[in-house]
Formats: structure tokens, sequence, C-alpha cells
């Protein structure tokens, strides 16, 4: 006889949405995300830490990232607000991060740009925009802005905001916690992240030109990419 004994049926459910139940059957504590909520609140986050931003970006940059975040994000929330809201979260993605690049000169632009038209393209035309669905989407913007900055963790950028991030989002998700306290674990993650920054020297970016003396600043745009990813917590909105 088998040593798990009758009735001993893993409990876990499966992991790839198998068996996700979508008709009659509503769960109350499901979770999902709003892009236009998430890029609101971004923007009203970045907006009122521009001027740290800048300041940041003034010791070892040319102080424009508080301006240039502040322009981008603007401009996102009024192209969501323009487009068509019912859009499915993938698209609203792709609009965000289109606008961001054809808006913001600096750095940050295309690279934030580039990670959410990735993040948009990897969800395709999923209805909603859930937890899986969100690793997913950070997953590809990591590598957008890998291959498009080709800097690795260590080298003082957004990398090490955004990278420890999705490590904490997926394990948190994986162990089985429900999306909001995986995002609450990702967010702690990119901000200790950013936090790291600080005794790091810079390897790529603009930051870089100052070598040895970029150290002792925390990096702008890993500062601003912790503030992207706590307004996920703000975009929470009941699924279907
Ligand atoms: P710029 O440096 O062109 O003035 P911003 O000031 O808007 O652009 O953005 C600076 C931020 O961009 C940096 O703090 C860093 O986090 C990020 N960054 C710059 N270069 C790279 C890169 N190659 N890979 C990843 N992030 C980068
Ligand atoms: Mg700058």
């Amino acid at each position: 006889m088998s040593s798990w004994g009758c009735g001993m049926l893993p409990s876990t459910p499966p992991r790839s949405g198998g068996g996700r139940r979508r008709v009659g059957t509503p769960i109350a504590v499901d979770q999902v995300l709003s892009v236009n909520d998430w890029m609101t609140a971004s923007a009203a986050a970045i907006e009122a830490e521009a001027d740290h931003l800048t300041q940041l970006d003034s010791a070892i940059g040319d102080g424009d990232h508080g301006i240039n975040m502040t322009r981008g994000m603007r401009a996102v929330t009024a192209a969501l607000a323009e487009g068509d809201a019912g859009a499915p979260p993938g698209q609203q993605l792709i609009l965000a991060g289109k606008t961001l690049v054809s808006t913001v000169g600096g750095a940050s632009g295309p690279l934030w740009g580039s990670a959410l038209r990735r993040g948009g393209r990897a969800l395709g035309e999923a209805p909603e925009l859930d937890g899986t669905g969100l690793v997913e989407v950070l997953s590809a913007a990591l590598a957008a802005v890998q291959e498009l900055g080709a800097a690795v963790p260590g080298d003082k950028t957004m990398v090490d905001a955004l990278g420890p991030a999705v490590t904490a989002l997926r394990e948190r998700l994986d162990a089985g916690d429900a999306l909001d306290a995986a995002l609450s674990a990702a967010v702690d993650a990119a901000e200790a992240g950013a936090r790291a920054t600080t005794p790091m020297q810079a390897r790529k970016g603009r930051a870089s030109y100052l070598g040895e003396r970029s150290v002792g600043h925390q990096d702008p745009g890993a500062t601003s990419t912790a503030l992207i990813l706590r307004a996920l917590s703000g975009a929470l909105v009941p699924a279907g």
C-alpha cells in the first residue's frame, strides 16, 4: 500500500490557471490590477517626489530625472484617458510605453518605455492583469531594460530596484501569497534595492562618467522605479 494512504491528494491548485474557475463562482478575495490606476498613481507619486528625484540626479547626473519622469507620466495618463478605456491591459501598457518613449528625452524614457511596451506585449490580449500576468509583465520589462541598457545587477541603475522586485513577486506568488501581500514584498525589495545603490559605483548611464565619485549617492532611476512599483499597490481592483 502507498505510504500516502487514501484520500491524500495534494491540496495545492494547479499552477498555471488550469483549475481556475471562471463562471458562476466569484471569489471575493480575487484581485487584479488596473493599468490606468497604476499609471495614474505612478504619475502622482513621481510628481510628488520630482524635486527629490531631480536632487538625486543633480548629484550624479544632469538633474533632469524628476522633470523627465513627470513629463512622461503626465503624458501617459493623458494618453490613457484619451484612449479606449476598455482596451485589454496589454494594449494599455503598450500605449503607455510608446508615450514614454516619445515624450522623455533622457535615458529613463526609452528604458521605461521599452519596459512597458515589452510588458504589454508579454500580456497579449489577456482580459485582466492578475498576479501571474504581472510577473510576466515585470519580467519582460526587466529583460527589455537590460537588453537596451546592458546593465547588470550592481551597476547602480533601475535594474537594481526592478530585478529584486520581480524575484520577490514571483517567489511570494509561487509560495501561495495573495496578490496584495506579494506586491508589498515586491515593493519592499524594490525600495531595499534602490537604497542598496548608494554605496555602488555607477557602471552604466551618465553617472558612470563620475567613476568613484558616484559612490555615496542613491541612483535616481532606481528610486523612481521603486515609486512606480509602489504605485501598483494603489491599483488593485476586484477581479471581473
Ligand atoms: P539621463 O541620464 O539621460 O539624464 P534620466 O536622468 O532621466 O536620464 O535617467 C537616469 C536614470 O536612468 C539613472 O539613474 C539610471 O537608473 C537609469 N539608467 C541610465 N542608463 C541606464 C542603463 N544603461 N541601464 C539601465 N538604467 C539606466
Ligand atoms: Mg538625468
